[in-house]
């Protein structure tokens, strides 16, 4: 059994034990005997910091998450990062896993499928069917990319239709591109693949942008994109590849535009099924209902970054929101752990 959560006892383990010496299969069922302090289930800027904190909390913690950095591993350029004048999302992203790291974390790739409740703790379990247990979660799951839902979208991915703007703009190099989107990661992408492709299609639904005014200025100063406004995309079409994209009506007079590329930036969606496992509230849009603290509705849960909600909060869901979070969600795990050791002395 374990040795009851003491936060003032700097002699218990505060790191991932995967990381420690010792056969691959013993540490493997020492991992998943043991009861953690925290999981946090998300790698982006919230789980990484929260990471970073609990280390610091000498919780000892356990990370999930398959893409290190989350959403903002794919943005071209970050410009609004303190400390960064400039820096791109995989740069960022590794930065933050090497200070993951240097506390003696690894961050673990599995994809969670199930979350439940054990008593006061928490099972989460892999794909693989393994079980981890732990007193809290802390749930920094962020959101995924969300689709057109168009003919033609889900067979030509990969082989024109893209979600990475940085990852695939330059495979556009001489070729016309069509950008969908009109938030800060369209225009982003658009600025981006113009430095490529001969021809750059921004094609938004509404006649204005909710991206930043200085993306759009310096989108306005390129010659090589051309804005599509008040236009949706019905149909990705194509042989092998893409070959054109049609639109829901007429642009100068043209009802498909000869593009070999889709780069699909319209945002994302919240990725919120393992909380909803667990019964925690969710808003409309299936975003994670926090109180200040970043506790939910279910004791011992708490969630950080562009999962959440707070009503009455402000919805930035910038990268420097959601560490702001992640450090927050884990203060208050960290204050909850110290409420429940009396309950562990008990048993
Ligand atoms: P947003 O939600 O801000 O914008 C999505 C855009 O896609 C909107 O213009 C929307 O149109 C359009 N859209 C949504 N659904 C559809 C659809 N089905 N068909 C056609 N168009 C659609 O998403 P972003 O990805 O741009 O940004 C997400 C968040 O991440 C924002 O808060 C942004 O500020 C932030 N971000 C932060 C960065 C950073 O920290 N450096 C970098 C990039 C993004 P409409 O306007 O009509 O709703």
């Amino acid at each position: 059994m374990d040795k009851p959560y003491d936060p003032f006892d700097k002699t218990q383990g505060r790191t991932d034990p995967s990381a420690s010496s010792g056969s691959s299969r013993a540490k493997s069922r020492d991992e998943r005997s043991r009861t953690y302090d925290t999981i946090i289930i998300g790698a982006g800027a919230a789980g990484m910091t929260a990471s970073i904190y609990c280390s610091r909390y000498k919780l000892n913690h356990l990370i999930f998450g398959e893409v290190v950095g989350g959403q903002f591993v794919d943005a071209v350029v970050i410009e609004n990062y303190p400390g960064f004048t400039s820096i791109s999302g995989l740069d960022l992203a590794q930065a933050f896993k090497k200070q993951v790291e240097s506390y003696g974390v690894k961050i673990r790739p599995e994809k969670l499928i199930k979350a439940s409740r054990k008593g006061v703790h928490f099972v989460v379990t892999t794909g693989k069917g393994e079980p981890f247990e732990a007193h809290a979660l802390i749930i920094a799951t962020g959101r995924r990319h969300r689709r057109l839902d168009v003919p033609g979208e889900a067979k030509f991915l990969g082989r024109g239709v893209s979600y990475c703007a940085t990852c695939d703009a330059p495979l556009f190099r001489g070729k016309s591109v069509a950008v969908v989107g009109g938030g800060d990661t369209a225009i982003a992408a658009a600025i981006h693949a113009a430095a490529f492709a001969k021809k750059v299609y921004l094609i938004h639904r509404r006649g204005e942008y909710r991206a930043e005014p200085l993306w759009i200025e310096r989108l306005k100063t390129l010659k090589n994109v051309e804005e599509v406004l008040t236009r949706q995309v019905r149909e990705i079409r194509g042989k092998r590849s893409v070959e054109e994209v049609v639109l829901d009506q007429p642009f100068k007079g043209k009802k498909a535009l000869k593009v070999q590329g889709v780069l699909v930036e319209i945002g994302f969606d919240p990725v919120s099924e393992l909380a909803d496992q667990l019964g925690v509230e969710l808003d409309e849009r299936r975003c994670i209902q926090i109180n200040p603290d970043h506790s939910t509705n279910i004791p011992g849960v708490f969630a950080a970054g562009d999962i959440t909600h707070l009503p009455g909060g402000v919805s930035l869901n910038q990268i420097v929101n959601s560490t702001g979070e992640g450090a927050g969600a884990a203060a208050s795990a960290y204050q909850y752990l110290c409420q429940l050791k009396p309950c562990q002395q008990e048993k």
